[in-house]
């Protein structure tokens, strides 16, 4: 296996790790040894994901900026990774639950107004991990220009893409994006097992995520993800609030559910109790509003009668997720817990229950992820030499060409960063465009793989057929993406596409896939023997067919032209056989009796057509 990090990526300048949350962002980096979270301005070390535009027109993160969601609310936004890398359509259900104005941009790209400006989503990301730079620098007194940031590990490529625009946008170079739950397991130096699945439970403020991984020789990889990504803390609170209106109605007879500023004060108030109920067994909602107070004890045990129908939600996809990973409970080798949301007691005990495990709780759930990145950082900028982590690609991916058959150009289990080049020409005299089909898979026929892109590469000047080179290359970056360039090297032309190959497959699906491809190794050998001595006898009528319009084909002897076409004949019959011999044997026996007449010509496409893998 190749190591992954051949770049250098200069002398000893310091990459950050961030955790780029959909309600609380972080910073780390690796200290010496050990990864370390840096605080913000303020001392916290959560910067709130909030954003807001002042009247003066600055640019306001964080802790302040949430304080403004009460009476700026039409120029402070908030969950913005919500959009990431979305159109408009995709977000039809999730605008409803923002306050925010959302203005669609041109080409359906989404822009949100903050007061009398508009922005795309990776900018408002990127304003929040500008203010994470500007915390770095201060706090390490030097420049920080690249980092490593965590994405959910459902994230597609359109939103892995935004992810690293938001970084470009902050003058950070991205240098690579990890996986949350695996930032997660690394952060708890799981990495150094030799084998094991992991599960990383991930409750945060508004969304919820479980994982699956599997390690082996410190390679992770994802086995199933599934969640649900509206439910976690916030849910948590907006039933507190609810609770505390009706009880403010019949204390003060006052419905205060339409008051902005006094739901938001009471938000406060709740989420307060709820974060000290984690650690003592009652706690009080302390709301006042304009000189008046109200004060209600909750202890735990009907706190725990409250959200238990919440905690229970969670539990369904975790067992989705077992069985796409085609994993009983009982071999979950370790548990790890994420998000704030995982220090409630009710909710540690609901998973180990259901893991049959202890979970690792060692470190605050809400920062794990960015320390998670911070390692990886680290192994990047060369601070943690011993750790080498590798990602490899769960299937093979390649080509369709000619006769429905796979040409594979990078195979499963490669370790990526991979590429790999192979040239290719065309069956069809004349052809102007060929379609390059991008399938994934561990099969001989296309039809039994994925299907991931088709697209055209056009402008090849009409050329007899096997003469165009037509170079396909394949390029897996460290996040996964695969990109296709088909390239006419006489011209020049070239055309790409971009493509997420791990996404939406689970491994479970990897795995049918792979076994399948062992059932029917020898059934899928002769198809593809067949197909290609199709392919090659296609080549051959048709060259024959055109070099009996030439002059060629006159100058032959009565005996020769019958013997040519009782080849014809012949092959066309032995063409529909499922023998893979037979045909090859009247491609031999055509082969022989045009071959006066292929040498009678001076431009021979018969032996030409024969040459090189047609697409
Ligand atoms: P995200 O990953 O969505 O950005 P976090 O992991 O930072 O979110 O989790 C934020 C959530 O965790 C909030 O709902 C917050 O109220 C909750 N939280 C933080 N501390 C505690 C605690 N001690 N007890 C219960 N919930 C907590
Ligand atoms: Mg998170």
């Amino acid at each position: 296996m190749n190591p992954v990090f051949q770049i250098d990526f200069g002398a000893e300048e310091r990459v950050v790790g961030i955790d780029l949350g959909t309600t609380n962002s972080l910073v780390a980096y690796m200290d010496l040894t050990h990864p370390s979270v840096i605080p913000g301005e303020d001392g916290d070390r959560l910067v709130p994901s909030v954003v807001s535009l002042g009247r003066g027109g600055e640019i306001i993160v964080g802790n302040q900026a949430r304080k403004l969601l009460i009476h700026e609310s039409s120029r402070t936004v908030y969950s913005i990774k919500r959009l990431m890398g979305k159109g408009i359509a995709d977000v039809e259900g999730e605008l409803k639950l923002f306050p925010f104005h959302v203005a669609e941009g041109s080409e359906s790209v989404i822009r949100v107004s903050l007061g009398e400006k508009t922005f795309t989503p990776p900018e408002i990301s990127a304003m929040i991990l500008r203010q994470l730079k500007k915390n770095a620098e201060a706090h390490l007194g030097e420049p920080v220009t690249k980092a490593v940031i965590t994405v959910p590990a459902y994230f597609n490529d359109a939103q892995r893409q935004a992810t690293k625009d938001a970084g470009r946008i902050a003058g950070l170079e991205v240098l690579r994006l990890v996986n949350e739950p695996t930032a997660a397991a690394l952060a708890y130096g799981l990495d150094k097992r030799k084998q094991g699945i992991v599960a990383v439970y991930d409750l945060g403020g508004g969304t919820f995520d479980i994982s699956i991984l599997k390690l082996h020789d410190g390679i992770f990889e994802v086995l199933a993800t599934n969640g649900d990504t509206h439910l976690g803390g916030d849910d948590i609170d907006n039933l507190l609030i609810r609770i505390g209106l009706e009880d403010l109605l019949s204390e003060w007879g006052e419905d205060l559910s339409q008051d902005g500023e006094a739901v938001q004060l009471l938000r406060r108030a709740v989420i307060e109790a709820k974060e000290r109920l984690s650690f003592a067994p009652s706690a009080d909602i302390v709301f006042e509003l304009r000189g008046r107070a109200f004060t209600r004890t909750i202890t735990r045990e009907v706190f725990e009668k409250l959200i238990v129908d919440i905690v229970n939600r969670t539990l369904g996809p975790c067992r989705a997720c077992l069985a796409d990973a085609g994993v009983t409970p009982e071999r979950i080798d370790e548990v790890v817990l994420v998000g704030g949301s995982t220090r409630i007691p009710m909710v540690r005990a609901a998973v180990e229950t259901l893991f049959r495990a202890k979970p690792h709780t060692d470190l605050n759930p809400d920062e794990v992820v960015a320390l998670g990145a911070a390692v990886q950082a680290g192994i990047l900028s060369g601070h943690v030499e011993d750790q080498l982590l590798l990602d490899v690609t769960p299937l093979s991916l390649g080509i369709e060409i000619m006769g429905g058959v796979v040409s594979q150009l990078i195979h499963r289990n490669s370790a990526i960063p991979a590429s790999a080049t192979q040239t290719f020409t065309t069956g069809v005299e004349g052809q102007r465009n060929v379609l390059i089909h991008v399938v994934q898979g561990e099969r001989e026929l296309v039809k039994d793989c994925r299907s991931l892109a088709r697209f055209d590469l056009n402008g090849i000047p009409p050329l007899p057929a096997g003469m165009p080179r037509i170079e396909v290359r394949f390029l897996i970056d460290a996040n996964g993406i695969l990109s296709v360039t088909a390239r006419d090297a006489r011209t020049g032309v070239e055309q790409t596409v971009e493509i997420k190959p791990s996404y939406g497959l689970t491994d479970a699906q990897v795995e049918a896939m792979v076994e399948e491809s062992i059932v029917n190794a020898e059934a899928d050998f002769r198809a593809r023997q067949v197909a290609e001595a199709r392919v090659e006898a296609d080549a051959i009528l048709a060259a024959t067919d055109k070099a009996k319009q030439s002059d060629a084909y006159l100058e032959l002897s009565d005996r020769e032209r019958k013997d040519i076409s009782a080849a014809i004949n012949m092959l066309l019959l032995a063409y529909h056989s499922d023998d893979h011999l037979i045909i090859r044997e009247q491609i031999e026996k055509l082969n022989a009796a045009t071959m006066a007449l292929a040498e009678n010509m001076m431009n021979t496409a018969v032996g030409r057509a024969l040459k090189g893998k047609k697409i």
